[in-house]
């Protein structure tokens, strides 16, 4: 007997390529190499309606009506929404942006972290099933392949049969409409950055700059890729949210639920046989809801992070409960603890709000409230101090100290504004300069340079602060900006 056939064989687990198969027998004879990659198995998502699908093709219709139409909305001469970059302003309806408006943007930022914390609290995610862009194309795309391709199984069955004329047709058919409205959504996405008005020109007369090409390719290649072929790869292995939206779950909060109370020992049976003489359960095992799961997990198996809440398994079983004439709900939307504990709907309402809950809901309001109080006092233009850099101060006639700067003043109205300069914080200080009001067109910005002259003897030598005063003629506000006067030795 040879050596190696008395040695128990050992099992290295590795990481190879799926081409390598699972099991690699090393040269030696003594050491398998077993593969940790699992090939990736295409997902057939099978059609489904009900109470939930329903909800998200509402929010399909709504999210992609707001993001194709809005670009195209005008308000007054300009676009209703647009992020000038180039020019340094946003503008939203009526409102017009600065960069020195960050802090809105920041504003926004928290609002929509703490919105994902409340309602991944209240009801998981829901944000994952009805209004994620990943989601949302999905769902636009496997509409798109089902009407050239067929449902799950003609899919299923084509894909597995050789290339027929028929085959190639309704490839090329898929292909040419999901990048169709692929490089529709990029162009649409370009347009809130470039006025869509004129991009459209640009484009009829196949003249669009070449930032606003590669953008539009770029944006429009990222939802072909993600929404066609990466799918359910983005939630499970890029999306950050699936990984970390499990710590702010816990077992009141509302998930898509299989009872296994009710549902276990699983079995097929007739219509017509009695589940409890069979010692059968409610579940018919027939698998449909793994058919029509986007993300091709069994929701039996409980709880996973995979799941997105889509709430697909759901409709689905609910209208399998429908033929067998049993009741509703084997999969619905529960909380751990209320299938555990058999909760009536109202119990499961009372724990949902719970302390967690109630403090999200008072954070995220209170840095509502804020904010638009904050929109609605915001004084409608900004001024910015510079001093020049060139000189710091010099002597002039009569002894007096002059000192030079540049106001930048920004008018975020759209219309006109004339504005009034005056300083204060030193004995005599003065505008020497005659551009003491200055008219502004609207939402454009002006650099002014003023000098400022003080007495000799009005302050020691040295750095002393003063503040200027911009005044808005129309009673639009009044800004206030820090600098220094300096005086020489
Ligand atoms: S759809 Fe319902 S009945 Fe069918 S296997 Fe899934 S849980 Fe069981
Ligand atoms: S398990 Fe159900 S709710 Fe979760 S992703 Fe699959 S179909 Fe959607």
């Amino acid at each position: 007997m040879r050596a190696s056939e008395s040695r128990p064989r050992k099992v290295i687990p590795i990481v190879l390529l799926p081409q390598h198969g699972g099991v690699v027998p090393s040269s030696d004879g003594d050491v398998d190499l077993v593969t940790l990659h699992a090939a990736q198995q295409k997902i057939y998502p099978r059609s489904v309606s009900g109470y939930f699908s329903s909800w998200r093709w509402v929010m399909v219709w709504l999210t992609q009506l707001v993001f194709y139409g809005l670009p195209w909305l005008q308000w007054g001469q300009r676009q209703a929404v647009l992020f000038d970059l180039g020019a340094r302003r946003f503008y939203i309806f009526g409102l017009v942006l600065y960069p020195q408006d960050f802090i809105y943007l920041t504003g926004l930022l928290v609002i929509s972290a703490l919105s994902l914390f409340l309602f991944t609290a209240v009801a998981g995610r829901l944000w994952c099933g009805y209004a994620c862009p990943q989601t949302v194309y999905t769902e636009i795309f496997l509409w798109l392949e089902r009407k050239t391709e067929g449902d799950r199984s003609a899919r299923m069955r084509r894909d597995g049969a050789g290339w027929t004329p028929e085959r190639v047709l309704r490839k090329a058919a898929k292909h040419g409409l999901w990048l169709s409205l692929s490089l529709w959504t990029g162009f649409t996405f370009v347009g809130y950055f470039t006025p869509l008005h004129a991009l459209g020109g640009e484009f009829a007369q196949l003249n669009m700059g070449s930032w606003e090409i590669f953008w539009s390719l770029f944006y429009g290649f990222a939802t072909y890729g993600n929404a066609g072929f990466l799918r359910e790869q983005v939630c499970k292995h890029m999306c950050p949210y699936a990984r970390f939206q499990s710590a702010m779950f816990d077992r009141d909060t509302l998930i898509v639920t299989y009872d296994a109370q009710r549902g276990d020992p699983r079995g097929a049976r007739s219509r017509k046989a009695d589940p409890l003489a069979l010692n059968l359960g409610a579940c018919v095992d027939c698998s449909l809801c793994v058919q029509v799961c986007p993300t091709g997990i069994d929701i039996r198996k409980g709880l996973q992070y995979e799941c997105i809440g889509c709430g697909a398994c759901a409709d689905v079983c609910d209208t399998v409960m429908d033929k067998m004439g049993y009741a509703r709900g084997l999969v619905k939307y529960s909380t751990q603890n209320a299938v555990s504990q058999r909760w009536t709907r109202a119990q499961i309402v009372r724990h949902v709000l719970r302390p967690r809950v109630l403090v999200y809901t008072a954070v995220l309001g209170s840095v509502v409230l804020a904010m638009v109080v904050s929109l609605a006092l915001r004084t409608p233009f900004k001024v910015d101090v510079v001093r020049d850099r060139g000189m710091l101060a010099r002597q002039v006639d009569g002894g007096r100290i002059e000192n030079v700067y540049r106001l930048q003043i920004m008018n975020a109205m759209e219309s006109a504004q004339d504005f009034d300069i005056a300083v204060e914080g030193l004995r005599g200080l003065v505008l020497a300069s005659d551009n003491s009001a200055v008219s502004i067109a609207s939402t454009q910005a002006r650099w002014v340079a003023v000098r400022l002259q003080a007495p000799y003897d009005a302050a020691k030598p040295g750095s002393h602060p003063i503040r200027f005063l911009i005044t808005g003629r129309n009673g639009i506000g009044q800004v206030t900006e820090k600098s220094v006067f300096i005086v020489p030795q």
